[in-house]
């Protein structure tokens, strides 16, 4: 399972929380990352995460364009909806990307938990 992690900068500590809570799935899966968002990942929780550049430089199209050709199963995005942010077009196309190649897309921390949940119990 090829699994995309971003966070904005509010709700990285979010992230966190939850990659610690489902950290055995996700030690068995590829994971990538937005940059600042994987760099915590990887020091604080010791996960093999793909560091790509950060957000505001390119990251979420970096994403957008590995999902294209079918490189990644599921995006975890926590956004963060009451800071404005100057790479909203990337985002905006990074969730459009989801939507297009029918990806599944969590956008807050209730939504990646159901679906981690379920992606848990799958793969037992
Ligand atoms: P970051 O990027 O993980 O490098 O902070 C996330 C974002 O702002 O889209």
């Amino acid at each position: 399972m090829k699994i995309a992690l971003i966070a904005h900068d509010r709700k990285k500590d979010d992230m966190v929380r939850l990659a610690q809570t489902f950290i055995a799935f996700l030690q068995t899966s590829e994971l990538m990352a937005t940059g600042t968002t994987g760099g915590r990942l990887r020091r604080e929780l010791g996960l093999d995460v793909e560091c790509l550049l950060s957000g505001p430089l390119g990251g979420d199209l970096q994403i957008g364009a590995r999902l294209a050709v079918g490189e990644v199963d599921v995006v975890i995005f926590l956004r963060d909806p009451m800071t404005p942010q100057p790479h909203e077009p990337d985002i905006n196309a990074l969730v459009r990307a989801c939507d297009v190649h029918n990806v599944p897309c969590a956008t807050n921390q209730a939504g990646a938990s159901l679906l981690l949940r379920q992606l848990t119990s799958q793969t037992g």
